[in-house]
């Protein structure tokens, strides 16, 4: 996909600040970090986001987000990490080649996460459940 930014970044077009590499997948820092270490892993095959990605590509990239977790909190010295994958507009994607968020977290470093949450009765739940288990 010619126009795709994280396209061009696989083929060397645009820089980026590496920190891991392999045959299928990419990890470099996030420019705008939500903190130091704020990293993304992107499969170097094209995909739209985790709603179209093949399982296969899928699994190899969430393994080394997992290995790359462990080495960030180490190295780092972080408290905690937050996984992050934005799909589609609504739920904040901008950038659409699929990638993985890999957020470091400190005690008390002011990040907040979903303030927002509704009330459902058990009848909602229950169907809502019911929907997604059909
Ligand atoms: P998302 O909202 O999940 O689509 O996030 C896209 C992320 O890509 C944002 O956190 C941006 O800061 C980040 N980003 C955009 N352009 C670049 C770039 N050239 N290099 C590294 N990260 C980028
Ligand atoms: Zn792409």
């Amino acid at each position: 996909m010619n126009d795709c930014l994280f396209c061009k970044i696989v083929s060397g077009e645009i820089p980026c600040y590496k920190v891991y590499e392999d045959k299928h997948c990419l990890a470099f820092l996030d420019i705008r970090p939500l903190n130091p270490g704020h990293t993304l892993v992107i499969p170097k095959q094209h995909s739209k986001n985790i709603l179209e990605i093949d399982e296969k590509t899928l699994q190899e990239i969430i393994i080394i987000v997992k290995r790359l977790s462990n080495k960030i909190k180490t190295v780092l010295q972080c408290d905690g990490i937050n996984i992050m994958i934005n799909n589609e507009p609504a739920a904040g994607q901008i950038v659409f080649h699929t990638h993985i968020h890999i957020i470091p977290r400190f005690k008390d470093d002011g990040l907040r996460q979903w303030e927002g949450n509704i009330q459902q009765t058990d009848g909602e739940l229950k169907t809502t459940a019911k929907l997604i288990n059909q």
